[in-house]
């Protein structure tokens, strides 16, 4: 029984051993995709209802390896989060759209989505990074809106509302992103300071072409209504909800049938086109 016994240690360590060279190799892998300048950004364009024309755009980020290869943006922000590299992460993103902007020509007050993950929020050092930031593209007057999901929200102590307060006053908007997906409950909306609530697209996607009811999504709508949050619906894809989510007084749409994310190229030269008056 003993040799056995030895034999089995031996490959648990083993496999351990390889495990933990795996969990290393893909940090060392974001971290050289960082100095190699393998991330960009990609810009989706948000519609206003009441406009009816494009008011802001989302930064989402992108991940073109050496080797030609994507990887998806849900795949490498979840690694990231596990390993310690959002941070840094969100820091070159930040510094990217910085150098983004630069070519863009937009009225004041084009509303600039950034997503932030729960482990920046609780960093002493993001309230700093996002001053800096605003400071940095202060020339174009945008309205910076931070996206942040349910999860980041139901951190422990005062500090993260405080600082999102302090942003607020500061005038930084605060989104609650992916909403009703997070299997959180209700309570954190009356304790944190939020300017809009973007509805997840599982819910948008309920509006189909057959008249069902989609009482989920109504019940959303007027919550955020209730508590004076502004609207966003993601992931529209079909005139029947841009229509429904109109008629519900949504007073702001995100997805393709308005338009992609795009790169900072072809976004530029959009712009020209909608986000002018
Ligand atoms: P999200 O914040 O909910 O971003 C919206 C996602 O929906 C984007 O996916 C976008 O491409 C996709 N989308 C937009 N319109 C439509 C539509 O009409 N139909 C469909 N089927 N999809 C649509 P993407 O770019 O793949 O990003 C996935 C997620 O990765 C994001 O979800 C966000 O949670 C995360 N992410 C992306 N960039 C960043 C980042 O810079 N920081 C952090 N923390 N997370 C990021
Ligand atoms: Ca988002
Ligand atoms: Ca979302
Ligand atoms: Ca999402």
């Amino acid at each position: 029984l003993l040799p056995l016994t030895l034999v089995l240690s031996a490959l648990f360590i083993l496999a351990a051993l390889y495990w933990q060279k795996r969990k290393l190799s893909f940090q060392d892998e974001l971290r050289r995709g960082i100095t190699n300048n393998e991330f960009s950004v990609y810009y989706q364009p948000v519609y206003g209802t009441a406009a009816q024309r494009c008011t802001g755009a989302e930064a989402l980020l992108r991940w073109r390896r050496a080797d030609g290869q994507w990887i998806r943006p849900d795949v490498f922000i979840a690694a990231a989060e596990a390993e310690n590299m959002i941070i840094p992460l969100t820091r070159h993103l930040l510094k990217l759209v910085e150098e983004d902007v630069a070519s863009w020509h937009i009225e004041p007050n084009f509303h600039l989505g950034l997503n932030v993950s729960a482990e920046h929020l609780q960093d002493s050092e993001f309230i700093a990074d996002i001053r800096q930031f605003a400071a940095n593209v202060a020339a174009h007057r945008f309205l910076i809106t931070l996206e942040l999901t349910e999860r980041s929200l139901i951190s422990e102590g005062p500090e993260v509302a405080q600082r999102l307060q302090q942003l607020r006053q500061e005038g930084i908007h605060v989104a609650i992103d992916d909403f009703g997906t997070g299997h959180c409950s209700l309570s954190y909306l009356q304790s944190f300071p939020l300017d809009y609530l973007k509805i997840d697209q599982g819910f948008v996607r309920t509006i189909s072409s057959q008249e069902e009811e989609t009482p989920i999504l109504d019940t959303i709508i007027s919550l955020a209504h209730r508590l004076n949050l502004k609207i966003v619906a993601e992931g529209v894809e079909t005139a029947r909800q841009l229509h429904y989510l109109t008629q519900h007084d949504v007073g702001y749409i995100q997805g393709f049938l308005y338009a992609k994310p795009m790169d900072n190229e072809n976004f530029t030269v959009w712009q020209h086109y909608h986000a002018k008056r």
